[in-house]
């Protein structure tokens, strides 16, 4: 055999394992929903990293992979050239990706890890649960660059750390392997799992009568009609934004599209354009022309605020980091994410 094609066996090899987990991760709407959460390792100076937009759901059937040559973007990301910007399929996050020194870094948008991470005493809440792990608490900063100069500090005071809660975003695991990955993923789940509170069903009929007309669908999920008819939940989508994706995939630039309508309200012609309606006690309808991404993306807040106490004291985004969040380099990361899958 050839040298080259030597390589390519021990890559396609090393491959496989990362390429399956990222598979469970992605087909577990617990942890990633649509395109969301991403995936890399380091090969012998090459950083293999998710692609913007893909979906980690289709990890064994797609190729969701770019390879990168690691000593480039490093040299990059010290003269901040965000790795994002250089190479336009390159994933959203691939600087906090190389700036982890682990073989193996995951990052997923877990429901368990949104909802402490969306508090105000998330760094309090989260000492106990994830105490003798090797763990830090990330303040909310925006992805890319921003992010990984954040990390980097954090791991300049406890190079050991595998662990990271990012604020108002979710979770990143590192580890030498994608075993050890794994392993360290189901232990941090463990510890943060919240049960999800039992939300009033919805009132079929009603969103029947209201598929029945255009552009209106009763969704496939039941679970996302809890936006609607726990009382709870809308009290905590009325106060603002918890995460950017949910004001990116909404296309929202205020929380007011989360608000619940009145269901003695006739339907109004501006709520026709809106991409679903949450209708208050009653239920959730999408418009047809919503996404499975979108869809996807709805159904994961749904677990969310689902797992949010009543008294939570709860951080929302500021109107600035929500209009930051609404870059170019993000809408285009919506568009991808729309497009694939
Ligand atoms: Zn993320």
């Amino acid at each position: 055999m050839e040298l080259s094609m030597i390589k390519d066996v021990a890559i396609n090899q090393n491959l496989r394992p990362l390429l399956e987990l990222a598979a469970r991760v992605g087909r577990d709407p617990l942890l990633t929903q649509a395109s969301t959460g991403n995936i890399s390792i380091k090969l012998e100076g090459v950083l293999w990293v998710k692609a913007s937009g893909k979906w980690l759901a289709d990890a064994t059937g797609d190729e969701i992979l770019i390879p990168l040559d690691l000593a480039e973007i490093n040299a990059g990301v010290a003269q901040n050239l965000d790795p994002a910007e250089r190479y336009s399929n390159a994933s959203i996050e691939t600087a906090m990706h190389v700036t982890l020194p682990h073989r193996v870094v995951l990052h997923v948008h877990s429901v368990n890890t949104i909802a402490w991470a969306v508090r105000k005493d998330a760094a309090a809440q989260l000492e106990a649960r994830l105490d003798g792990l090797r763990w830090q608490w990330i303040p909310y900063v925006a992805s890319g660059l921003p992010l990984a100069r954040e990390i980097e500090k954090a791991l300049s005071t406890r190079p050991d750390t595998d662990v990271l809660v990012l604020g108002n975003h979710g979770l990143v695991l590192g580890g030498q392997d994608c075993q050890t990955t794994e392993n360290l993923l189901s232990e941090v789940e463990r510890r943060l799992a919240i049960a999800a509170r039992q939300a009033h069903p919805a009132d079929y009929a009603l969103l029947a009568e209201f598929a029945a007309e255009a552009p209106w669908a009763v969704p496939d999920d039941d679970a996302i009609h809890a936006l609607a008819t726990d009382p709870v939940s809308r009290r905590i989508l009325e106060g603002g934004f918890l995460y950017p994706c949910q004001a990116i995939f909404s296309d929202a630039s205020t929380p007011e599209l989360f608000r619940a309508t009145p269901a003695a309200d006739g339907m109004l012609e501006s709520e026709e354009r809106r991409p679903f309606l949450i209708i208050e006690g009653r239920g959730v309808v999408i418009n047809r022309a919503m996404t499975p991404a979108e869809t996807a993306m709805l159904c994961g807040l749904a677990q969310v605020v689902q797992r949010i106490g009543s008294a939570a004291p709860l951080r929302y985004l500021t109107e600035t980091e929500v209009a930051a969040g609404s870059t170019t380099a993000t809408y285009r990361y919506r568009e991808l994410a729309n497009a694939s899958h």
